[in-house]
């Protein structure tokens, strides 16, 4: 990953090989975007630009030894923190057993999301986090002399996703730094970390792409036409992410074909309907589940959108348009404000802990109630 391979954000990319060229380079930084606006690929570019042995004004060269480790992803200076979670059976909860996998799936793209992540390690049950465990390891490492003798560099993906405990040891890490170290938190959600971390971190803001850059990027990566990948730019607000993932599953969205069941059972009162559903629910786990009624919400929106003739702003698949083509007079100014609390305490019960059927009957009641009121 060289910045000719990162998709726009041309800005960002000039700016951080000038604080390299300058020798300005800030030993703990925070890149701090959206999903799919390039985060991790900026990483990459940079850190492989840090260690080239011959880099250009515009880009590492490609064809120095320390290149080719990038390119690989074997460089020995080069680490990685990501959250996962503890294995069965296993004494101190560190990354060791998922590093051979986050170096496949960093190899296959550096546009992904935390779904792509979980289903990578088979955890769509599991709730992933970095350990006070993995801290120390990356203190010990950190704490190593440097391969090559430049700098040693660490990615450190959703830091958010750290426990208290495990922010305090990084703490530590960024307040003395060993020599020549610099960490790069790759953050979607730099205010959920604490505030004596983020006081520390020199922040690059991302923003999301613009749809033209989404489009020529979704087009180039998933070699779909210039059309269909200007629509999944669109459908997806230009996170390159999650058009990855429309290109996987045939451009429909497996939480559609749940939605639509689950609102027709809801509408109809249907309790054969409202039952399978909710079994179909609770076996998504935790983060299916609060992904899904993220995706209602949604839905519930695009159908506001769609009422007042908002086209333009609407983000469907083909599948999502023509089921919303019938289902949207059923969502309406009375009913809408309701509909979307109730599916936004069902997300914090799941969160919660809340039992996922007792939630899902609960809320399937409240909805049939709400969508039956008359525009
Ligand atoms: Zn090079």
């Amino acid at each position: 990953m060289q910045f000719s391979d990162v998709i726009g954000q041309t800005k960002i990319s000039s700016r951080l090989r000038d604080s390299v060229r300058s020798g300005r380079i800030a030993h703990a930084q925070l890149f701090d975007g959206p999903e799919g606006s390039g985060t991790i690929a900026l990483a990459r570019a940079y850190a492989r630009y840090l260690h080239c042995e011959n880099p250009s004004l515009e880009d590492s060269c490609g064809v120095c030894n320390s290149c080719l480790a990038h390119e690989k992803l074997q460089h020995p200076d080069l680490q990685w923190a990501f959250p996962f979670f503890k294995k069965d059976g296993s004494t101190r909860s560190v990354s060791d057993p998922f590093q051979i996998m986050w170096r496949e799936f960093m190899l296959e793209s550096s546009y992904i999301g935390i779904e792509d992540w979980l289903n990578k390690i088979g955890a769509d049950r599991k709730q992933l986090f970095i350990s006070v465990d993995e801290a120390l390891e990356i203190n010990r490492k950190l704490g190593l002399k440097s391969f090559h003798g430049g700098y040693k560099i660490l990615i450190f993906w959703l830091p958010e996703t750290m426990r208290v405990d495990t922010a305090n040891k990084m703490l530590k890490l960024i307040e003395e730094p060993t020599d020549k170290t610099v960490i790069i938190f790759v953050s979607e959600k730099a205010n959920r970390l604490l505030p004596t971390i983020l006081s520390r971190l020199q922040t690059v803001h991302i923003p999301k792409l613009k749809e033209i850059e989404a489009t020529n990027g979704i087009s180039i990566i998933t070699g779909v036409s210039t059309d269909k990948a200007a629509e999944w730019a669109h459908i997806t607000d230009a996170n390159i992410a999650a058009a990855i993932r429309l290109s996987r599953v045939g451009s429909e969205t497996p939480d559609l074909q749940l939605f639509s069941n689950w609102m027709r059972s809801c509408w109809a009162r249907d309790g054969e309907g409202i039952m399978n559903g909710a079994n179909e629910f609770a076996s998504l786990g935790r983060e299916g589940q609060k992904k899904f009624l993220s995706y209602g919400l949604h839905m519930i929106r695009q159908c506001i959108l769609g009422n007042y003739g908002v086209n333009s702003l609407v983000r469907l698949t083909e599948g999502e348009q023509s089921f919303l083509s019938k289902f949207q007079r059923f969502i309406h100014e009375k009913n809408v404000v309701a509909l979307s609390a109730f599916v936004e305490d069902a997300h914090k019960d799941i969160a919660s802990n809340v039992n996922a059927k007792v939630v899902f009957f609960d809320l399937s009641i409240k909805l049939h109630t709400l969508l039956r009121i008359e525009s």
